[in-house]
Parts: C-alpha cells; structure tokens; sequence
C-alpha cells in the first residue's frame, strides 16, 4: 500500500468517527515525491475510500511562493498539480498549515474532547497539566487558512487551536494516529447527565432530534450563549436558539433534558453540526467559562472567500 492509500484508508477512519470529524470538516496530508497530497475543499474525509478526496499540489512552488508572501497561497488553487488531481478538487483551506508543518503525515481533526477543552477561557492552564510529556503547542484563536498558517511555529507534534481543534503531526502515520488517540484519552470528559425534560415542550412540528447526548440545564445555557468553533458558524449560524427563546424556525433548538431538535430539512453538515454541539457541551461543567468568538471574528469567518466556497458545494452538504 502506497502513501498516499494508507492515508485514504486513515482519513476514513477518522472521518467516520463523529468524535472526530464532523461532515466536511478536518483535514489530511502526506508528502511525497514533490508533492503534498491534502484533502480537498468541501469534501468529505469518511469518503475517503468511496472517491477522490485528495488533491495533489505542487510542495517546492508552493513553498516558494509562501515565502514570497504571494497571495496566491491564501487557496493554493494556482500550486494543483492537474496532472495528478481529480478534475474539480480544490485545496483545502488549511492547505498551507499542511504544507508548513515539516512532518510527512499531518492530520487536522475537530476532536470533540480536545475541542471541549479549548473553548475555555483557562485552556491553556488546564492543558499545560493533561498534555505533560507531549511535545504540543497551543495556538490562540486565529482565522482558518493562511492566518492560522502564519502563526504555526514548525518544531512540535501536536497543535491545540484554539476554538478550533488539534493538528498532529509525525513522519509516520501510525504515530500520527497514536497521538489523537494520546490527545483524545488524556483530554476526555465525562458527560454530564440530563435530567428528564418536559416531553411536551420539545413536541414541535418539522423538527426531530439530531444523534447525539441530551443536555443538562447548564450546558444548554452555555451552548446557547456563543459560538465555539469556526463550523458551528458556518453550517448552523452564530449560537444557538433554546426552547425558551426560538423565534420562527431556527436549524437547531436546545432544550435540557433533551438533545438538540434539529429542523427537519437540514441538509447532512448541519444535521452533524447539531449532534457535534450536544458532544461538546455534555462534557462542559456547569462551572466552566467558555471563550466566545467575538463579532470580529465570526464577520471574518462568514465574509471569507474560501469559506463561502466551500459552503457552495454540494458534497458539503
Ligand atoms: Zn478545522
């Protein structure tokens, strides 16, 4: 099996693991011959093994042009090596985040535990003691794509990204896959138990719950109160409406005792940005203090030409 097969074999894998990766989110690289074969925009990783998924890009032009700060690299779309790719592919957004990163194999997942840790105002210090003996890095909340890529410090394995998820990095894949699975077990979180819910409330024309835990009071009032990560954005909109506040027919509705109520014509990525919710706030305690994006950034993320690519395709539905 071939590099660039073993990483298809992988990314399906993870994308099939809602813990994990969420719809079209997270990312895959390895380097080869030249060449960085990344995951394309808007696609699915879980597919990875059902059609292409990966595109190939050109390593020493594009690094050339990184270095000479050319605005081209904020797509990569000028770097595809159309020779090698399906016909249609375009980089992911992290393309250069992949290609800065020295290692051959470098996976970005949406990791449910990390991600319930990286939310919070005291992350770091909490990190600093669960993540002792890996060599990781926390990387402040910045936009996706070549913003990310500019605060990146090659030198580490593991990168916590702040409202965002984890980036590994090894020369091999089987390391890269053992330090999601070290991250995920030294990070996990218990979830908290919902009490029973008033049945009656949540009986609500054109909608049905999403897969995923119910809630208890505090995490719908957390849940509500912000947006966490740049996917919830793009795929549900800023927060979330509660049972007490829903105005007209938003996508999601959280109600406690309950899991998220999901419109009933949510295309699949929303449908798993509901579920991806109720993982991440099940495991927050009634005590922790999340860190909200700021209106700055979510205009940054919705006013973006490369996320409203993606959110144009049909495959990210
Ligand atoms: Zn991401």
């Amino acid at each position: 099996m071939n590099d660039l097969e073993a990483l298809a074999r992988v990314s399906a894998k993870l994308g099939s693991n809602r813990l994990l990766v969420q719809a079209a989110g997270g990312n895959t690289s390895v380097k080869a011959d030249g060449v960085l074969w990344v995951k394309a925009s808007g696609r699915w990783l879980a597919k990875a093994l059902d059609e292409p998924v990966f595109v190939a890009v050109d390593m020493p032009r594009l690094m050339r042009a990184l270095a000479a700060n050319d605005p081209a690299c904020e797509t990569c779309d000028a770097f595809v090596r159309d020779d090698l790719s399906a016909p249609g592919l375009r980089p992911s957004v992290e393309t250069t985040l992949h290609a800065g990163l020295p290692q051959r194999f470098v996976l970005h997942v949406h990791c449910v535990e990390t991600i319930s840790h990286a939310i919070l105002v005291d992350a770091p210090t909490r990190l600093t003691a669960r993540l002792e003996g890996l060599n990781w890095r926390w990387a402040p909340y910045i936009r996706p794509g070549l913003p990310l890529f500019r605060t990146i410090t090659p030198g580490a394995d593991i990168y916590i990204l702040q409202n965002h998820g984890l980036v590994v990095a090894a020369d091999t894949l089987e390391a890269a896959v053992g330090l999601i699975e070290t991250v995920g077990r030294r990070l996990a979180r218990p979830i908290h138990a919902a009490p029973n819910g008033d049945q009656r409330r949540v009986e609500r024309a054109g909608y049905h719950f999403a897969d995923g835990p119910a809630l208890a009071p505090h995490a719908v009032r957390l849940a509500a109160a912000g947006t966490y990560y740049p996917d919830h954005l793009v795929f549900l909109g800023s927060g979330a409406a509660t049972i007490d506040n829903a105005v007209g027919s938003p996508p999601v509705i959280l109600a406690p005792g309950f899991p998220p109520l999901a419109r009933d014509d949510l295309t699949p990525a929303p449908l798993a940005m509901a579920g991806c919710l109720a993982d991440v706030a099940a495991r927050l305690a009634a005590d922790d203090r999340p860190r909200y994006f700021t209106a700055r950034e979510e205009y940054d993320l919705t006013h973006w030409d490369a996320e409203i690519y993606r959110q144009s395709l049909p495959a990210s539905e």
